[in-house]
């Protein structure tokens, strides 16, 4: 399974492909994979660094 997070609401969820549709806030969205590939890091399934990480739209500053 992949871990995937909205790019229009941040919601972060767990499917093995993106939805069409975000099931958080219902739009078309962008979905980005946040999964950890690390093991050894400990964390839930998915990068707390990569969810934490703007997306796009905020990323222009
Ligand atoms: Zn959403």
């Amino acid at each position: 399974m992949t871990w995937w997070k909205c790019s229009n609401c941040g919601y972060v969820f767990e499917a093995e492909k993106p939805p069409e549709k975000c099931p958080n806030c219902g739009e078309k969205c962008t979905f980005y994979d946040v999964t950890c590939y690390t093991p050894e890091c400990g964390c839930k399934g998915y990068d707390p660094k990569l969810v934490g990480r703007p997306t796009n739209k905020e990323s222009k500053l």
